[in-house]
């Protein structure tokens, strides 16, 4: 049993290695944050790049996680910056908040003034440069959370902070055609499949090859067709999202979408891309990466997901079974996410 001094915590001391059940401080947020009790944590594919040293620099040691969705437990007292400055908006005890990857940006580069804060020079990113959210606390800054629609269990909306966010924003840079593929029927994909429904558009799942419990799965949630990612799809798509980190599935997409047609690559590491003949892009086919989210996604995001509503598929395990969860993940163990109850 915890006590009140310190909060468990999984940590990543050395990439390559397993988390590590540890007790951290519990001390008072400093000027500039809020602490967040966490209710409950998805584990999302960034956590195991992450874990596994595939991203530059990591904080270390480093608390993953970054689809946090939790409860605010302390702001910084009064007097500090964060009450003295009128864009800290006032989160009050007890609220119910996520914290997504954005952890913080400078407001002062010319990606920030331009509007494109998810490209910031010197943003953090909670789980990867700031402590995240495989565990019973986090600190966050009160800028970068959102409020969190109270008709979602805990559990159920913490998949939204980034396969939901992420996903939203690759889902709107794939532009407004009707017939939208997804390659990778994960996390973000499950949550998609019902917006781009509730929109009115088609979408057709591409799922490893053989795979026909995911392809189920798809066609379920409303999907209009689901296949193998090595065919093609029956007719021409508007648009694809590529979520799997599989470069090879770059120039298949390519081939799939219409002349004019839009290729999203909506996760942050990939494996190499296999040189491709200069038509399969040509006709001006777009073939982009999205990075990131602004908060401006979140809002929207957030605002829309009861809507519609979006529900999602989780599976919960304990917070110490976080090497667990990360497992099934990396071996394609799972239909819908994975969540951390600590
Ligand atoms: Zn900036
Ligand atoms: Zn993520």
């Amino acid at each position: 049993m915890s006590s009140l001094a310190t909060y468990r915590a999984m940590v990543l001391e050395r990439p390559g290695e397993r988390l590590q059940v540890q007790e951290l401080p519990l001390r008072p947020p400093s000027p500039g944050e809020v602490r967040i009790r966490i209710l409950a944590c998805a584990v999302c594919r960034t956590d195991l790049h992450v874990v596994d040293g595939e991203l530059p620099k990591p904080k270390l040691p480093i608390v993953p996680g970054h689809e946090i969705i939790g409860v605010v437990d302390a702001v910084a007292p009064p007097g500090s910056p964060q009450s003295s400055t009128s864009t800290f908006p006032t989160w009050q005890v007890g609220q119910r908040v996520g914290v997504p990857w954005l952890g913080w940006t400078c407001g002062q580069c010319d990606y920030c003034k331009r509007g494109q804060e998810n490209l910031c020079d010197q943003a953090q990113f909670t789980g990867y440069t700031r402590d995240g959210g495989y565990a019973e606390y986090v600190y966050a800054d009160p800028r970068y959370i959102f409020a969190v629609d109270e008709s979602y269990a805990p559990a159920e909306a913490a998949p939204l902070m980034c396969a939901g966010l992420i996903g939203y924003r690759s889902y709107r840079m794939a532009g407004d055609g009707r017939r939208l593929g997804i390659y990778g029927f994960g996390a973000a994909a499950h949550l998609l499949v019902q917006l781009a429904r509730y929109e009115g558009r088609e979408v057709f799942a591409f799922t490893r090859p053989g795979d026909h419990t995911a392809q189920e799965f798809a066609r379920q949630l409303g999907a209009t067709w689901a296949g193998d990612s090595d065919q093609p799809p029956p007719v021409p798509l508007d648009a694809a999202i590529i979520f799997a980190p599989v470069g090879a599935l770059v120039p298949l997409a390519l081939r799939a979408v219409r002349k004019g047609g839009v290729v999203v690559c909506g996760g942050i590491h990939m494996s190499d891309i296999p040189s491709f003949p200069y038509r399969w892009l040509w006709e001006e086919r777009v073939l982009r990466s999205v990075a990131n989210l602004t908060r401006r996604d979140g809002e929207e995001f957030l605002r829309l997901a009861p809507q519609v509503p979006i529900r999602t598929q989780t599976r919960t395990y304990p917070l110490e079974a976080a090497n667990d969860a990360l497992d099934d993940l990396r071996h394609g163990r799972l239909h819908g996410a994975a969540v951390l109850i600590p």
